[in-house]
């Protein structure tokens, strides 16, 4: 079986999928252990691979060492260039972060994900579950709230844990049509969250963190195109054929949104002068496969109006990196960039569609290993490309690595932190992301374990009602790869965590 994987250098930096390259599993294997490589055999193995005109894949990893499978000590522990203080984490310690409410409500996901069976009966029962049973059980650990003081409130619950940053979104779905959609509630309420959340939180967390100005992570606020107009599935698909006064709109309300943002920068920007990343960021979230033809149009106006040459990039974004034309489409951004004058920031997702998406043998990666790959390749792409600039002139300039996935965070996490790159500003352009009640357990690793601070969560924010689709989607995600932290294992950690609180309350 061949894989496509691209090398960690290139020749040329100027196109992404020319220097993508065939290689065999055993080579992929030998890659991968080329990141898992403690250290000082990195450096070694790097510059053999430099010297070799053919970029081929280094051979001189150690025999017999196998980095690939996470020993239990925790689930991202590698050598790899990542400071891990050597003792022992207790699986379990993560939950000592959440109160007793949050806690059952892990419980009840632990319980919906115990298999397949109980998974696929939740999902199927999900749409008819009455909302203040959804709102009583789940909605608390994967909603920051419906009010912006709620959402502050939740931010601050996030920096008692270590993540001092968030990308917030006001989460109301309609890519199926949704008569609630008032665009101009949901823009209005979407600047209020700019200047009365994201502002003063990344302001707060800048001067309570005890950290170098550049270590704070920058605060996101995720736009969801199909808020910002009736009928916004409609207009993403005919953008060019015949919706253009529509779209013209969309991209309008988009723009006011990255205006309150750019405002918000050059306020901060003032206070703090030796701030190198942007302070805050509008990021445009992707969709399904057959909107994005509208989305990348809306972020290409976007970039080039707020992503200015040698400027910080205050537009992200999003790029799914499970649809088998995305290597070409990051190419192509890098390309159309270039020629016309701005800089790209980028969220790389493998993406949440997947469920239902309706043409998914043509449009998805075959497998999971390969969506696998090729996500692990463009985050290294975009990282050599942002560590590697000398000041704001790589085309590349912000990258979120927006994913669950412990191997993708340990990967990105070996490549950013080390200590060549200890000195190296360029590092905060580079944020690792986790959506709030996911993967807590590896949030918690590389912020308490790995000292790693450019972490956020995304906080989805708004009515209950509005967020089901959000939540329906969590669940089948729940019940997808990161099963193994769910299921049993949860509910037997939740439980004795519950447990250990009754016993030394009733024994005090
Ligand atoms: C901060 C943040 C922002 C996000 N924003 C967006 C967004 O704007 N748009 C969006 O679509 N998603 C978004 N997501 C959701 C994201 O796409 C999912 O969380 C992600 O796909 C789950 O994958 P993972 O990287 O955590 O890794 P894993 O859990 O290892 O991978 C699961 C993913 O792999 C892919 N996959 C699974 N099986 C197969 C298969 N058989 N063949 C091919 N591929 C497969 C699917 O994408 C699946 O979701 C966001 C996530 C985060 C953390």
């Amino acid at each position: 079986m061949s894989i496509r994987l691209i090398p960690t250098r290139y020749s040329t930096r100027s196109s992404f999928t020319s220097s993508l390259k065939t290689f065999t599993q055993s080579q992929v294997i030998i890659y991968r252990q080329f990141h898992d490589t403690p250290n000082t055999q990195n450096t070694a193995t790097q510059q053999s691979f430099q010297n070799d005109p053919n970029h081929m894949i280094p051979t001189n990893v150690p025999k017999g060492v196998n980095l690939t499978t996470p020993t239990p000590a925790s689930p991202l522990s590698v050598s790899a260039g990542l400071k891990h203080p050597g003792k022992k984490v207790a699986p379990n310690e993560f939950l000592k972060a959440f109160n007793n409410k949050e806690l059952i409500s892990f419980l009840m996901m632990g319980l919906c994900t115990l298999n397949s069976a109980t998974l696929k009966l939740c999902i199927k029962l999900f749409p008819y579950v009455p909302m203040a049973v959804i709102k009583a059980l789940v909605y608390r650990i994967y909603c920051g709230g419906e009010t912006l003081d709620e959402v502050k409130q939740a931010g601050l619950r996030l920096h008692e844990r270590g993540i001092n940053n968030m990308m917030i979104s006001l989460t109301i779905e309609a890519c199926d049509g949704n008569d609630n959609v008032d665009p101009e509630y949901i823009i209005d309420e979407t600047v209020k969250s700019i200047n009365g959340i994201l502002e003063p939180h990344t302001k707060k967390m800048i001067e309570t963190c005890d950290k170098n100005i550049n270590d704070i992570p920058s605060g996101y606020v995720a736009l969801k195109p199909t808020g910002f107009v009736k009928n916004a599935a409609n207009v993403l698909k005919n953008y060019n054929n015949g919706e253009e006064a529509a779209f013209a709109e969309l991209v309008a309300k988009a723009s006011r949104a990255c205006e309150a943002v750019y405002e918000a920068n050059q306020r901060l920007a003032k206070q703090y002068p030796d701030r190198t990343a942007p302070f805050v960021v509008a990021v445009i979230d992707a969709e399904k496969y057959e909107l994005q033809p509208g989305v990348y149009e809306l972020q290409r106006q976007l970039y080039k109006k707020f992503n200015k040459l040698n400027e910080p990039c205050y537009v992200v974004g999003t790029l799914q990196m499970y649809l088998s034309d995305s290597a070409s489409l990051l190419a192509k951004e890098e390309r159309l960039a270039q020629e016309n004058n701005y800089r790209i920031g980028l969220k790389l997702v493998r993406g949440a569609y997947i469920h239902s998406e309706k043409d998914r043998a043509t449009i998805i990666h075959k497998t999971k290993q390969d969506t696998d790959d090729n996500y692990n390749a463009g985050i290294t792409y975009c990282i050599d490309s942002i560590l590697n600039q000398k000041d704001k002139e790589s085309t590349i300039g912000h990258l979120v690595v927006a994913s669950h996935n412990a191997d993708s965070l340990k990967l990105a996490s070996t490549k950013v932190y080390t200590q060549e790159n200890a000195t190296n500003i360029n590092k905060s352009n580079v944020v690792l992301g986790q959506l709030l009640g996911m993967a807590d357990h590896i949030t918690y690793d590389l912020i308490k374990n790995y000292q790693i601070g450019n972490v956020i969560k995304y906080v989805p924010w708004g009515p209950p009602l509005e967020t089901k689709q959000y939540l329906l989607r969590r669940l089948e995600e729940n019940g997808d790869t990161v099963r193994n932290d769910n299921g049993w294992p949860l509910v037997k950690a939740t439980f004795n965590t519950l447990m250990g609180r009754l016993f030394n309350k009733t024994s005090a």
